[in-house]
């Protein structure tokens, strides 16, 4: 189901807990309402709808991934770049690392390790970041 998006500072400002397979109804949302945003928006995190859950989705190219649980075990090649969200008006500055090695579950509760680098990195650490009740 498509879901508003969350602008409360309150809410994106609490950390989320720990997701498990009872939640997967909030992944079909996250899908939902990923796909009737991705004009304007290349992921999401389960707080952006109101779920203080640890899930975000990703965009990569033609693939929406799911992320459970996600946290970042490396990170390097630190800079400076700027970042907007939907959950907020404008951009901001904000430090990044282009590669990471990100510890999840995928949406079918899989355990895995992964690198990411670029612009996929860059959005994945956004997304944890709300899942920390960091906003940019
Ligand atoms: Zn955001």
């Amino acid at each position: 189901m498509v879901k508003n998006i969350n602008k409360n500072i309150m809410l994106l400002s609490c950390k989320s807990k720990d997701a498990a397979i009872e939640d997967s109804e909030v992944i079909s949302d996250l899908k939902d309402t990923l796909s009737a945003n991705s004009d304007r928006c290349v992921g999401m995190a389960a707080n952006m709808i109101g779920v203080l859950k640890k899930i975000i989705i990703v965009n990569i190219g033609s693939i929406n991934m799911i992320m459970v649980n996600p946290e970042i075990l490396k990170k390097s090649g630190e800079y400076e770049t700027e970042e907007g969200c939907l959950s907020l008006e404008g951009v901001r500055k904000v430090k990044r690392y282009k590669n990471i090695e990100v510890k999840f579950q995928d949406e079918k509760f899989v355990k895995r390790v992964r690198k990411f680098s670029g612009f996929t990195a860059q959005i994945i650490q956004h997304e944890i970041d709300h899942c920390n009740g960091i906003i940019i």
